[in-house]
């Protein structure tokens, strides 16, 4: 079997980088690289660890695996050689990987619905959603909470711990928190009721609503929001990625929640001030020159081809393609075809590819899974098979801090890796060095 694309995940962070990020970290990414393995079993060496081409000659040696010290990582065993099909780049004797698929997924799971037996069972429909999006090739992913009251964050999070992947299903990096803090104006699909802005002590209001902070990686909110500097500065300080959506900023309060240490763009385009010549708003932040020195604004984009109209989708990409993640902000209600579905608070209704809360045009989320996504964007931008793996492996791993160890194949970095075929469906997907999917296998 000839595979031609291999990119590699994200697996367990190290105790070090989790002791780096604070104790929310713990995320992972996969980063694909086009290469072209002459058979997979090969490329591994005996601790079953992946294989490395260039540099072997001074990297670890399959002995030092025997010994336990790679760990499911990348080591340098020398036994496969890996050529550069089409564009594949090598860059610094190693193989830099080109975008890849779900690393970055933020799925939601059947979780955040308030309903008592919902939110006592979100930890099996979190594992649920972990062990299906292992057939799209992600290792890791960020479940992603909707709007919810306090009681159901209290009752919800605590089920969603930090957890390595395997053939139980892909990672979990963290939780994405996207409300209850965003604006009415733009709040989607979120319920109004449960919406809130910040009181006088803004970040105690956060905790009260949330509760323990821990397993949490990223949060969505609204920049607009009077006191929100303090709140970004404290979850910045905590390691917790923050991300602006579902508001109505301008340009200048959107640059200054950046300087507040803001990092991140929910769903760009989607629930938030179109772009205006004369004030951009959130998507100016693409090509602002006020930015902190250094600081680097990613985004997310939803390439479903129903989200994001594919001219958009250029327009963003052209502008800044290093800050370009691939999310799917993809419903529960994904793969379970159409009909109607619970997303929190609300009812979806599920009609082909698209998702709407029931009885209205409101779009709710994607049912794309991520290399569907990976594949439209390839195809609407016409960008290369690396940028377009990239952007759904090593960009979310730099943005949430773990590009030594997610979104690259440099030695040392976590072996999870999904073949690929030339069209970029997934052939099977492994963690840690381990094949926890094949597409063989699931169709016999
Ligand atoms: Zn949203």
């Amino acid at each position: 079997m000839r595979l031609s694309q291999l990119r590699v995940t994200w697996v367990r962070p190290s105790s070090a980088a989790r002791s780096r990020r604070g104790a929310a970290s713990g995320l992972g990414l996969r980063a694909p690289f086009a290469a072209r393995s002459a058979g997979l079993g090969g490329s591994r060496c005996a601790a079953g660890r992946t294989g490395h081409g260039p540099r072997c000659s001074s990297s670890p040696t399959a002995a030092s695996c025997e010994a336990g010290r790679c760990s499911g990582r990348i080591c340098g065993c020398a036994k496969v050689a890996f050529w550069t099909p089409r564009s594949c780049s090598l860059r610094s004797g190693e193989w830099q990987m080109s975008g890849g698929t779900a690393g970055a997924a933020f799925w939601r799971p059947a979780s955040s619905t308030c309903r008592s037996t919902a939110t006592e069972d979100v930890g099996s429909g979190v594992a649920l959603v972990a062990q299906r999006i292992l057939s799209h090739g992600v290792t890791s992913f960020c479940p992603t909470l909707v709007t919810s009251p306090p009681e159901v964050y209290h009752k919800v999070l605590p089920q969603i711990p930090v957890k390595s992947g395997g053939p139980h299903g892909a990672g979990v990096l963290g939780v994405h928190l996207e409300g209850p803090f965003i604006s009415r104006e733009k709040r989607g699909a979120h319920p109004e009721t449960h919406l809130r802005s910040f009181e006088t002590n803004a970040f105690h209001d956060v905790l009260a609503t949330y509760g323990p902070l821990d397993n949490v990686r990223i949060v969505t909110l609204a920049p607009e929001l009077g006191r929100s500097h303090e709140v970004i500065q404290a979850l910045t300080a905590r390691g917790i990625c923050v991300s602006l959506g579902h508001s109505v900023a301008d340009l200048q309060a959107a640059e200054e929640a950046v300087q507040s240490g803001a990092t991140f763009i929910t769903h760009l385009f989607n629930a938030m001030l179109p772009f205006h010549h004369r004030d951009p708003g959130i998507v100016g932040l693409l090509t602002s020159d006020r930015l902190p020195p250094g600081r680097h604004i990613f985004y997310g984009m939803i390439a479903d081809g129903t989200h994001t109209n594919p001219a958009a989708l250029r327009i963003a990409h052209r502008a800044h393609p290093q800050g370009l993640v691939l999310v799917t902000d993809a419903v529960p209600a994904l793969g379970l075809g159409n009909g109607r579905h619970t997303l929190g608070q609300q009812e979806v209704e599920v009609d082909g590819l698209t998702a709407y809360v029931a009885g209205t045009k409101t779009l709710s989320g994607s049912i794309a899974p991520m290399d569907v996504c990976v594949r439209h964007f390839l195809q609407a931008t016409g960008c290369s098979v690396e940028l377009a793996l990239e952007a759904a492996s090593l960009h979310p791993a730099q943005l949430l801090g773990l590009e030594k160890r997610k979104g690259t194949l440099d030695f040392g970095a976590d072996a999870d890796f999904v073949m690929l075929d030339d069209s970029l469906h997934v052939r099977a997907t492994y963690i840690s060095g381990e094949l926890v999917w094949q597409a063989e296998a699931a169709r016999q």
